[in-house]
């Protein structure tokens, strides 16, 4: 039906009055019949304005009541306009069903909530997992069902991207893994998983590491002691000196993989550090400087070191130690001949900086994203001629991960390789 014309509406007017103002004039009762057309007039629209209140509010039937003229325009249009924000209203129920229904099949626990903390909704499993009752705990503050303070900490830091560990707060065997995003209009998503088993496996690979290592040691020991021996028994047997020296080279790298998997074990499963332990990082990097000297040396090495003599950092001395040493070794191991090697601990406004720059041959980009993965190495065959295990960087990275910090790698093939970090200002004295 097209809409009601001011055309249409000056016509009903004209057709009305227009025959009663002839009749008046022929009868001369002219303001008369105006005066009774005009009241006709006003109660035939509030009768049909009556019957629009009653359908609307009364009988609140689907069916369209019968109109006149203008009403019948008016009512179709409100009838238009409910069959349209009905459809709207089904198709939001049937999106937030298939939300709800999405989110009883995940086999996380589901928490929708305001960005001030008040509970919309949960699935099932945030019952089981959290606690939670539903419908009771819709309105509640979610930080008074979940009142662990690192949780209320990780809410109000809003820094989500990444995931918070937590003792469930209904069952302390449980491990849960709290993830909270940002979702619609001023609204959180948590979704919290049961990563008990994960973690318990994570921590028994690192034990089990950690104590094949530390088994190794000791027989490793003996066949070195055994191998100095034989070494010097051999005396002039050109043959058996060989196979002695080959011997003691394996012995050797098997020493030091069973070290670095030793201190890799220690790092990674270091709770949080001690922020109270103060290490004097030039007097460590002087330590590092005369071995990298000595090291470098034999290859006819520069080696420059740039140290700040007052900027010392604070945490633990052992993982700093290794983290700083490792990049500097691979810079000596990984530089041919006549190379040079730069070493700069320096202040910058955003924290403490350590580069470790070299002109070795460089690393090819495809393999920079997985330098510090376990037992990654790009050259396998070249890395053991220097007696790299693939251990090195990745005990930078985990060690590195205590300062909440990454390890920055820039190298070109043919010029050479920086590897940096910064330790931010809340870890500098
Ligand atoms: P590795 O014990 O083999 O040195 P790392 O984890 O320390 O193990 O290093 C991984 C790999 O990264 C090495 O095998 C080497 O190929 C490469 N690498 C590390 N540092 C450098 C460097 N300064 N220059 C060139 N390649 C490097």
């Amino acid at each position: 039906m097209k809409v009601y014309t001011w055309k249409q509406l000056s016509w009903a007017i004209f057709l009305i009055y227009v025959p009663v103002i002839i009749l008046g004039l022929l009868t001369g009762l002219l303001i008369e019949l105006l005066l009774v057309s005009t009241i006709v007039h006003i109660g035939w629209h509030y009768y049909f304005l009556k019957k629009l209140n009653d359908w609307l509010w009364v009988s609140k039937s689907m069916v369209l009541p019968q109109g006149r003229s203008v009403w019948e325009h008016a009512y179709i249009g409100i009838h238009n306009m409910q069959q349209r924000n009905r459809k709207r209203r089904n198709r939001l129920a049937n999106v937030i069903s298939r939300f709800r229904e999405g989110s009883e099949a995940l086999p996380d626990a589901v928490v929708v909530f305001k960005s001030d903390g008040e509970i919309v909704w949960c699935n099932k499993l945030a019952q089981y997992q959290l606690g939670f009752k539903w419908p009771d705990d819709a309105g509640d503050n979610i930080t008074n069902l979940i009142r662990h303070p690192d949780f209320v900490e990780y809410l109000r830091s809003e820094a989500y991207n990444e995931p918070l560990d937590l003792i469930s707060p209904i069952n302390i065997d449980k491990i849960l893994e709290f993830r909270v995003m940002p979702y619609a209009k001023n609204q959180r998503l948590l979704i919290v998983r049961d990563v008990t088993n994960y973690r318990q496996m994570d921590e028994t690979r690192r034990n089990f590491v950690a104590n094949v290592s530390h088994e190794l040691r000791t027989p490793l020991t003996v066949l070195q002691g055994y191998i100095e021996i034989l070494e010097m028994s051999a005396q002039d047997n050109k043959m058996q000196l060989k196979t002695i020296k080959v011997l003691d080279q394996q012995t050797a790298r098997m020493c030091s993989l069973v070290e670095q998997l030793m201190t890799l074990s220690k790092i990674e499963g270091a709770a949080t550090l001690d922020f109270h332990e103060s290490i004097n990082i030039p007097a460590l990097l002087t330590q590092i400087e005369n071995e990298a000297i000595t090291l470098g040396r034999k290859k006819s090495h520069s080696v420059q070191f740039k140290v700040d003599p007052k900027l010392s950092v604070v945490g633990d001395e052992m993982q700093l130690r290794s983290a700083m040493s490792n990049l500097v070794y691979n810079a000596i191991n990984y530089t041919p001949e006549g190379g040079s090697i730069k070493v700069l601990w320096k202040k910058l406004p955003e924290g403490a900086y350590f580069c470790v720059m070299d002109t070795g041959d460089g690393i090819a980009p495809e393999h920079i994203l997985h330098l510090t993965e376990r037992f990654y190495r790009v050259d396998s065959s070249r890395s053991r001629d220097t007696g790299g295990s693939g251990l090195g960087l990745s005990i930078v990275k985990h060690a590195l991960s205590h300062y909440d910090t990454q390890l920055q790698i820039e190298s070109n093939i043919g010029e050479g390789s920086q590897f940096s970090f910064i330790i931010s200002n809340n870890y500098v004295q």
